[in-house]
């Protein structure tokens, strides 16, 4: 999969919003799309294209896999998804809602807590300042040991 570019996160509270805006910029709001986008309200977190296309294993109407990463890339280019690789496997979707998250992994018990991006930002300006290095935790993880597994 080739990466969106990383566009702002898009504020948006339910579907119709993000239907106004992509309209605004000249974009189809096509089947796929909204499906897309309702597979993703349903569910509980970030979950894999493959899961979206199955219609969360039976819950909503499945769809072709192909139509479910194209409507992704576009989504993601607008600024309303992202996806995350929170294990070895394919990436994780979510919706932004105008939030940009980032997550921390156990390597040991495979726990995901997810932050806000400002919560990292006095870590993002350290590394910034000592490497000239501008870091994000949005596409891939700080991956470590979570506080069960250090004690
Ligand atoms: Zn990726
Ligand atoms: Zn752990």
């Amino acid at each position: 999969m080739p990466h969106a570019p990383h566009s702002p996160p898009l504020a948006f509270s339910n579907i119709e919003d993000v239907a106004v805006e992509l309209r605004r910029r000249g974009g189809r709001f096509s089947g796929p799309r909204r499906a897309v986008l309702e597979a993703l309200f349903a569910a509980k977190g970030p979950v894999p294209a493959d899961e979206i296309a199955s219609g969360l294993g039976g819950k909503l109407p499945v769809l072709e896999l192909s139509s479910v990463y194209r409507s992704l890339e576009y989504l993601e280019e607008m600024g309303a998804v992202r996806h995350v690789h929170l294990g070895h496997g394919p990436g994780l979707y979510v919706l932004t809602g105008g939030t940009e998250r980032e997550y921390l992994v156990c390597e040991r018990c495979h726990e995901v807590t997810e932050v806000e991006a400002h919560q990292l930002d006095p870590l993002r300006r350290e590394i910034r300042e000592r490497f000239g290095h501008e870091a994000r935790f949005s596409h891939f993880p700080i991956v470590g040991l979570c506080a069960n597994c250090r004690s």
